[in-house]
Parts: C-alpha cells; sequence; structure tokens
C-alpha cells in the first residue's frame, strides 16, 4: 500500500480507502471484504449510520473488531440548524454528544473513533456549528475526553462554499467529490492544499460510472492495457491535495481491480496516453452540467440542475429508460418543455453551458 499524510493532522492514510456505504448482505462475505481491505494495507474506513439500509455501522464494526488496532474508522453525524427541517429542532451539543456515544460507537463495537466527521455540512452552517453549547463545543469535550481523535466533514456544498469551510480552520479534513467527470471541486482542493487540510475524496468513479463504463465513456479510453477505473483512480490521486480516494467497494473483485489500479504505476510509456485520456474526459466533464444551481431560479420556474442531470445521463450512459423515468418524476411545470428560452440561466452558469439547446434536447429526447 502507499500512504500519504492527511493534511496536517499527523495521521498516514492508504491512497485507496474504503467508503463502508456498499458492504455485501451477506455476513461472512462482509467480514471477509473488510479483511481483505485491511490485509492490502487500507487502514480508513468510512462509515454512517444511513448506509446499507441502516446496518453500516454494525457491519463495519463487526468485520473489523478483530483487526481494530490496525485500522481508522471515521463516523459521521450531521447537524440540523434552526428553521431547517419543519418540526425538527436544531441540534443541541447534547444531541450531538448522544448519538456518538449511544447509538454510533456502540454500533461500531468500539470507545472510541480515529475521525468524526461532520457529515452533510453546508458553509451557512457554520455559525450554529460555533454556537456556545453547540456541536463543535461537544465535540471538542469528546476529544479532551479520547473518543474521537480528528474532526472532519464531508460535504457537497458549492466549491465556494467548500473553500469557506475549510478556510474557517475547524476542520482536519474534507470530504468532498472529484473525478474524471466533476472537477468542479478543483478549487476547493487547491484551497484544503494550501490549509493543510486532508482531501478524502468521495465518488472517486463517479458513483461507480467509471468502473462500469457505457461504450461512449469506454473509446475515449482506447489503449486495452488501461481501464476506465485504473485512469479514473490515477487521475483523482495525482492531485496533490488528494490524500486518499475513498472508493464504496461491494465485493472482493472491485477490491482486487481498485488495488492495481492504484498499487501499479503507470508506465513510462503510457504516462502520455494517460494525460490524453485525463484531457479527453476533461472535454466530456465541461459539457455536463454539475447541477451547482447558480443558474437558479428560472422565471418560469423551471427546475434547471434536475433537468440537466438527467442529460447527464444520457450524455455519458445513453441510459434512455432511466432517464425517461427520471424525466417523469419531475412535476410539469419544472421540466425542460415549459423553458420560454429566454436565456437568462446561461448568462449565470459558470460552466457556460448552452442551457437553452440542452433543456431543447431533453424535451426533444423524452418529452
Ligand atoms: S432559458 Fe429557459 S431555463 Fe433558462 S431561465 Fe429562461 S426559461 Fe428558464
Ligand atoms: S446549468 Fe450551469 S449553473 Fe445551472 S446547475 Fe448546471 S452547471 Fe450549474
Amino acid at each position: 500500500m502507499i500512504y500519504r499524510p492527511l493534511g496536517n493532522s499527523g495521521v498516514q492514510v492508504s491512497v485507496l480507502s474504503m467508503g463502508c456505504g456498499h458492504l455485501p448482505e451477506d455476513e461472512d462475505l462482509c467480514d471477509e471484504l473488510l479483511r481483505a481491505c485491511v490485509a492490502a494495507g487500507i487502514n480508513y474506513f468510512e462509515t454512517a449510520t444511513i448506509y446499507c439500509n441502516g446496518q453500516c455501522q454494525q457491519k463495519t464494526g463487526r468485520g473489523l473488531e478483530p483487526v481494530r488496532d490496525k485500522v481508522m474508522i471515521s463516523a459521521k453525524h450531521g447537524l440540523l440548524v434552526e428553521g431547517e427541517a419543519e418540526g425538527q429542532p436544531a441540534t443541541t451539543g447534547d444531541d450531538y454528544r448522544r448519538e456518538i456515544l449511544e447509538k454510533q460507537l456502540p454500533a461500531l463495537r468500539t470507545d472510541h473513533v480515529e475521525w468524526l466527521q461532520v457529515g452533510w455540512f453546508q458553509a451557512y452552517k457554520l455559525d450554529a456549528l460555533r454556537r456556545k453549547g453547540g456541536v463543535l463545543e461537544a465535540i471538542r469535550q469528546l476529544q479532551d475526553e479520547g473518543i474521537v481523535d480528528h474532526v472532519g466533514c464531508t460535504t457537497h456544498d458549492t466549491p465556494e462554499n467548500v473553500i469557506k469551510i475549510i478556510e474557517s480552520g475547524i476542520f482536519e479534513s474534507c470530504t468532498m467529490q472529484y473525478n474524471l467527470l466533476n472537477r468542479a471541486y478543483e478549487p476547493a482542493l487547491d484551497a484544503a492544499g494550501e490549509h493543510g487540510v486532508g482531501v478524502v475524496v468521495m465518488g472517486p468513479l463517479h458513483g461507480g460510472m467509471l468502473a462500469r463504463p457505457e461504450p461512449a465513456l469506454r473509446s475515449l479510453v482506447p489503449n486495452p492495457e488501461i481501464t476506465t477505473t485504473k485512469a479514473g483512480l490515477q487521475f483523482v490521486l495525482s492531485h496533490p491535495a488528494v490524500s486518499t480516494a475513498c472508493s464504496g467497494m461491494g465485493s472482493l473483485a472491485q477490491l482486487e481491480e481498485n488495488l492495481a489500479s492504484v498499487l501499479t504505476p503507470v508506465a513510462e510509456s503510457d504516462r502520455a496516453e494517460m494525460q490524453a485520456i485525463f484531457d479527453r474526459f476533461k472535454e466530456v466533464a465541461d459539457s455536463l452540467c454539475t447541477g451547482c444551481n447558480y443558474c437558479a431560479p428560472c422565471p418560469q420556474g423551471v427546475d434547471i440542475s434536475r433537468n440537466l442531470r438527467i442529460r447527464n445521463y444520457l450524455a455519458v450512459w445513453g441510459a434512455i429508460e432511466a432517464a425517461r423515468r427520471a424525466y417523469a418524476e419531475i412535476e410539469p411545470a419544472a421540466r425542460a418543455e415549459c423553458c420560454t428560452q429566454c436565456g437568462e440561466c446561461e448568462e449565470k452558469c459558470p460552466n457556460a453551458l448552452p442551457v437553452r439547446q440542452l433543456l431543447r434536447d431533453i424535451a426533444n429526447a423524452l418529452d
């Protein structure tokens, strides 16, 4: 295994880490997979209560119990702020502490975790996080008691807001998306590198899309010696701010393929070809909507990012039936066909996407 510093935390993390969101149903297979990860030198396991139909932490805890001293486990819990969810109060420091001590640690069969992630975090919650008697105070107390070693966050916020989160100085690591088909977070990666915040990349294979490529994607990697998985993982790890690619592996076969992809160095003779692959994917990535929502609101009520997410499926997967189903689930008044082609959204799109044309294409293909 190859290890890298996880930011300035003082911790060395394996370049391939395990996102425990797709563990096998079968208990024996699950234990075998987790222990095979450890045997391969993987030392970071990210968990959350909601993964694996609510069984993620129970499964991870059971599988890793005999090898607990060899691994870092990451627990995760988000916080609700005032008015965020109807009928649900804001999360207090006591709520947060109880969740970790009474639910997550027992499920993980451990009395401490090396990492605690403030999950699904957004920059607008920073003030609430730091409030007196709030969640950060509770986390610091858990650290003082030796129950939590390091604090990170996971986020899907916009790249600009992720930079604000990084600059807050609260977190030692930040888990964010980055892959060959989504480079929108590159400025946030750069900021993390500058501030010594370790980057854990989630979705390094774009939700598995690069591991099971449709012909359109496979054709971008014409060299039969290079798989799209290898290109995808090598791309993520080629960014100097990235500490680890956290892949949601669900089988030994996936583990083996990912290990071969990160541990077999790119041959000198393949370097130029690998760069050409990265460039070809960049062209595709630049034509995809990142879902940033900077273009919202549309004066006609079109849900632009949701419609364009479907267009992404069509462009890289050619998944017409899945796209039809997803389109039918959009409120009729928010569908692409309601676009009046005013062009307001195009002025706001940082990717300079031809939104009007793309919406026309979707409406024609799916309506
Ligand atoms: S071009 Fe269409 S989607 Fe864009 S703002 Fe105008 S009506 Fe809305
Ligand atoms: S169309 Fe552009 S601005 Fe709108 S969500 Fe997609 S990438 Fe963002």
